[in-house]
């Protein structure tokens, strides 16, 4: 059994000054588009408690065009501005059902500096990609094949924080199907990553430590500097670089280890843990374990799909921790510090494997009753992508190995 799937396949691409000047210019555009348009919806519900869809926000665009002022919006591409209008719709939508936040301005230094193209503004020909508005093809680096003869349906230009340039092209793909019977419930930790049903605890990469050291030394270095030196301005590319290469490698990290688990498993049980959930902390690691967990969520939650798994998300409701997996037994308070413990019935736990063995049969009993045993705010089951920062299909280009 095989299944069509699209995927996102990104590549790194080196622009020519003519192309970086004219992406630049198009990601100011989408940025001020996004940002008009979220003014506007934001004006029209706290003045006349009205709501703006995507239709009258594409009609302000259109009014926005015309204005003197704006005049430079015609010079770009209009495709990318749509679809700025169209994530925004993304956002309230996710707000609305109450799985994220609501959408904020986009900053011109900390938003990412992306654009969208969809068909008909960009050229796909002899394997070459030239966007609206340019005349040569990009000189995209193939770090890997495409599928044999496939043809964009969407394709993104990003460029991160250090400088680099991004292309992410959304392209179908076939999945070859094979079938699995094990099932595995998993706990999110700090000390390992991730503590499976089974036993088995997954740490993170021995390169983590030194990496986040590294990180929090270039911060503080940043600190440092006076504003708008151009010392500052030095530092703050080192930064972005050394966090780029940690994105980069956590995200491969995360890559292999959602393939296996989708592989190896017929259902993968994992809790709900939102941002909205999630504390606010601004400790490095904290915040750092907490955008792995997100990012392995959004990988499980598509990869369940292509693959034709069960992912199961159960609330975080019931002690995961204090319950015992052995004979249902509610042991006292647990502090965090403690990491075994014994049960009335004699079983000795691991904490965090004990954890993740309730996890898994909290989402067999949600299966076993149709989904019914207790109201999910997002899906709980896959198939559905739900509570996501990003699309996944963009942001997430590497295919799986
Ligand atoms: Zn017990």
């Amino acid at each position: 059994m095989s299944r069509t799937v699209k995927r996102a396949f990104k590549f790194r691409f080196y622009p020519t000054d003519v192309q970086a000047a004219e992406l630049s210019r198009t990601f100011g555009c989408v940025r001020l588009v996004y940002n008009m348009a979220l003014q506007a919806r934001t004006e029209a519900w706290t003045l006349r408690q009205a709501r703006i869809d995507y239709n009258a926000t594409s009609a302000l665009l259109t009014a926005w065009k015309k204005i003197d002022d704006l005049e430079f919006l015609n010079e770009v591409s209009s495709v990318p501005l749509q679809q700025a209008l169209r994530h925004l719709q993304t956002a309230f939508t996710n707000f609305w059902a109450k799985r994220t936040n609501h959408p904020t301005f986009k900053s011109k230094r900390r938003s990412r500096r992306s654009a969208e193209y969809t068909t008909s503004a960009f050229r796909w020909r002899d394997e070459k990609l030239t966007l609206a508005k340019m005349s040569q093809p990009l000189d995209i680096v193939w770090s890997r094949p495409l599928p044999a003869g496939c043809s964009p349906s969407t394709v993104t230009v990003s460029q991160d924080a250090a400088g680099r340039w991004f292309v992410s092209l959304l392209c179908e793909d076939v999945i070859a199907e094979t079938s699995a019977t094990r099932r595995v419930g998993i706990d999110a930790g700090l000390n390992s990553l991730l503590t499976l049903s089974t036993g088995e605890k997954v740490t993170n990469p021995r390169y983590e430590r030194a990496d986040r050291e590294r990180l929090a030394r270039a911060q503080r270095n940043l600190a440092r500097k006076q504003k708008g030196s151009a010392n500052r301005a030095k530092a703050r590319i080192k930064v972005a670089r050394i966090y780029g290469r940690m994105a980069d490698r956590r995200r491969d990290h995360l890559h292999k280890l959602t393939t296996r688990l989708v592989r190896e498993n017929q259902t993968i049980v994992i809790e709900d843990l939102t941002v909205c959930n999630m504390v606010k902390n601004h400790r490095l690691a904290r915040a750092i374990s907490d955008a792995a967990w997100r990012q392995l969520r959004t990988m499980l939650e598509y990869k369940a799909a292509w693959y034709g798994r069960d992912l199961v998300v159960v609330d975080r409701w019931f002690p995961s921790s204090k319950l015992c997996s052995a004979c249902g037994a509610l042991a006292g308070s647990m502090p965090l510090n403690v990491r075994e413990w014994t049960c009335r019935c004699g079983t000795i736990h691991d904490r965090d494997v004990n954890a993740a063995r309730n996890i898994l049969a909290a989402g067999l009993a949600v299966t076993a009753c149709g989904d019914s045993v207790r109201p999910q705010r997002g899906s709980s089951r896959s198939g559905q992508l739900s509570a996501k920062q990003e699309d996944p299909r963009v942001t997430t280009g590497v295919p799986v190995r």
